[in-house]
């Protein structure tokens, strides 16, 4: 037997070890740090590299990369554990090396990048010294990319990209930019897109705006132009007509750190809520005592728990299938699911706490806003479900009968049938 709920001692320590370290050191930066990514804010450099380094010194930097390229090759199941630590502050991640875009585009060009690629972006991409875009959805459809017009023309030793590109998360703080152009208009769906890398200060590379989502104040999505844009021949990654496959890179991996995060999001949501619920009174008892304040609590610790083993089993079937393509359902499943348990759990902890959760005062109102940024970001929930729906639909088959097997009366004949010489041979003992 190998199910298993508990967590080996030694990795356990780590986890411990972790979890204070964010908590004491990393927690109380969110209200101090702007944007973890703004190189030019100068708390960020002064408070956060030595904390990388302590991170580094302890070998937790990059767990999810192998050793080849500075981490620990950590399976998904340990970076889950270490995620949903993670989860609970905003500047978490980069303190850990696992941010993203950047851990996704640092998978890319572990890959698909030349020696030459690796020395120039990845290194100091892995070290924290820059930080990367990823520039895929454009201003006209980002859940379709089959109506993506951006292109990338192949002219003399360079290709040449044109087009716009929406909600390029980080534009403003990047020295590249991982971009998906369509090289061949006219061929197969799934093949007329290639990937570049482009470095920011490329000609021609502009940012028209940068967009925010509702609870942020100052905005980091940028709607971006690429007019004339050159890079070299050798700045496509993977071959021409790949794009699709490179993205899976990436996007396998960062749907479940998401998800993994997400996790220690409402957990954090999840405590406020019962340290509330026993502290409030009205009407001569501590909330917590209202029946349908116990509803929500139940409510949310279900829906939390639930999640969590699903995104745990996703990890696992990760680790022990080594394949995305495995393990396509549950990693849309984990996606899907995530925006309605990350949504419920805040907006349960903002009626708790009553007007002083729908306040800016709170966490709450931001959480509901922002696990729409769940439901959207990495393809809409609809999109996964619709996945999911496909994958499990392809491990069954039709019938053309016009009652199914299944139907109970043919269920009962068909019982009868098996233990008829049996009942038979009982009647003539009788
Ligand atoms: C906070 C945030 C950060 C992001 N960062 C990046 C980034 O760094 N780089 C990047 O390239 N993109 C980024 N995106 C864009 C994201 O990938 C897109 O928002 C997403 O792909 C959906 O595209 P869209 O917004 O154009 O919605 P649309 O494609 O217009 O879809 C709108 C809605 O239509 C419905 N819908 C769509 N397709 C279907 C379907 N097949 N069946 C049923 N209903 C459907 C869904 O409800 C969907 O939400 C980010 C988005 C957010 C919110």
């Amino acid at each position: 037997m190998s199910w298993d709920f508990e967590t080996d001692a030694a990795f356990q320590r780590e986890l411990d070890w972790i979890d204070e370290f964010v908590r004491e050191e990393i927690e109380p930066l969110d209200f101090i740090i702007g944007h973890p990514n703004d190189f030019s804010d100068p708390n960020r450099a002064k408070l956060l590299p030595p904390l990388q380094a302590e991170v580094k010194k302890r070998k937790l930097w990059a767990c999810h990369l192998g050793p080849d390229l500075g981490g620990q090759g950590y399976g998904q199941v340990k970076l889950a554990l270490m995620n949903e630590i993670l989860g609970r502050a905003k500047c978490a991640p980069v303190i850990f090396g696992c941010q993203a875009p950047d851990s996704g585009n640092a998978e890319i060009l572990a890959h698909y990048g030349t020696w030459e690629q690796k020395e120039r972006y990845l290194k100091p991409l892995l070290n924290n010294e820059i930080c990367s875009c990823y520039s895929m959805t454009e201003p006209q459809g980002g859940a379709d990319p089959k109506v993506f017009t951006c292109t990338a023309e192949l002219v003399g030793d360079d290709w040449v990209i044109n087009g716009e590109k929406w909600f390029s998360s980080n534009a403003r703080y990047a020295s590249f930019l991982i971009v998906m152009a369509v090289t061949d208009m006219e061929g197969p769906a799934y093949q007329r897109m290639s990937m570049f890398i482009v470095p920011s200060d490329t000609p021609g590379v502009e940012i028209i705006r940068n967009t925010a989502v509702g609870y942020e104040m100052e905005g980091a999505h940028a709607y971006m132009r690429y007019t004339n844009v050159r890079v070299p021949r050798d700045h496509l990654l993977g071959e021409v007509g790949q794009g699709f496959i490179v993205s899976q890179t990436r996007l396998g991996g960062g749907r479940i750190h998401h998800a993994m995060r997400t996790v220690g999001k409402v957990r954090r949501a999840f405590d406020m809520t019962c340290e509330r619920a026993l502290s409030r009174e009205t009407q001569g008892e501590v909330l917590a005592q209202k029946q349908m304040v116990q509803q929500m609590i139940a409510g949310s610790w279900i829906d939390i728990e639930q999640f969590r083993l699903l995104v745990l089993r996703t990890a696992w079937k990760i680790d022990k299938y080594k394949n995305y393509k495995e393990v396509r359902a549950d990693i849309s499943a984990v996606k899907a699911a995530m925006p309605r348990v990350y949504h419920d759990v805040y907006a349960r902890a903002l009626q708790i706490h009553g007007s002083l959760g729908l306040s800016t005062e709170m966490p709450f109102a931001a959480g509901v806003l922002d696990s729409f940024h769940m439901g959207l970001a990495d393809g809409p929930t609809e999109v996964h479900k619709v996945t999911v729906a496909k994958q499990v639909l392809g491990r069954y088959q039709g019938t053309n009968e016009m009652f199914p097997d299944y139907h109970l009366i043919k269920r009962r004949e068909k019982a009868i049938a098996k233990y008829a010489n049996r009942l038979e041979a009982e009647v003539r003992a009788e």
